[in-house]
C-alpha cells in the first residue's frame, strides 16, 4: 500500500463499524425473494446476469472517469452514497448470479483469493503493481 493509498483509505474508512454480520447466505436469501415475489426469473439468465453486472459496473466507473488523482480522493467523499449505492448494485447481482449457478460464493471468493496469495506473493508483490507472469 502506498502512502497515497493509505491517505485515501482513510478518508473513506471513516467508520468502519458497519455490520458485517449479514452473511452471504441471509443477503442471497433476501435477494432471491425478491426476485421471487416479482416472478423476475425468466429474466434473470445467466447470460443477462452477466450483462447486469457488467453495466451495474460501467455505472461505478462512471463517477471516476476522466478524473484526475487529485480529484478521485474528493470524489469519494462527495459521492459516497451515490457510489456505495453502485457497489450494492453489483455486490447484489454478484450474489444472486451465483445463487442461480449453484455457486457457494464465499467459497469459490475464498479459493480464488487463496490462488491469488499463491499468484501473488507477498514478497513478490509488495510495493509494486506487476502481473503475476512480470514477476
Ligand atoms: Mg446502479
Amino acid at each position: 500500500m502506498t502512502q497515497a493509498d493509505f491517505t485515501l483509505a482513510s478518508r473513506i474508512r471513516p467508520s468502519h463499524t458497519a455490520c458485517m454480520s449479514d452473511s452471504i447466505q441471509e443477503l442471497t436469501a433476501r435477494i432471491r425473494m425478491f426476485v421471487e415475489a416479482r416472478q423476475w426469473e425468466v429474466y434473470h439468465n445467466p447470460k443477462d446476469m452477466a450483462v447486469a453486472i457488467a453495466a451495474e459496473a460501467g455505472e461505478l466507473m462512471q463517477h471516476f472517469v476522466w478524473q484526475q488523482p487529485g480529484q478521485i480522493e474528493q470524489r469519494v467523499v462527495d459521492r459516497r452514497e451515490e457510489i456505495a449505492s453502485e457497489i450494492a448494485d453489483v455486490g447484489i447481482l454478484l450474489f444472486e448470479m451465483a445463487d442461480i449457478l449453484g455457486l457457494e460464493l464465499g467459497e469459490v471468493m475464498a479459493a480464488k483469493i487463496a490462488h491469488n496469495e499463491k499468484r501473488y506473493p507477498a514478497e513478490k508483490a509488495r510495493g509494486n503493481n506487476l502481473k503475476y507472469n512480470e514477476f
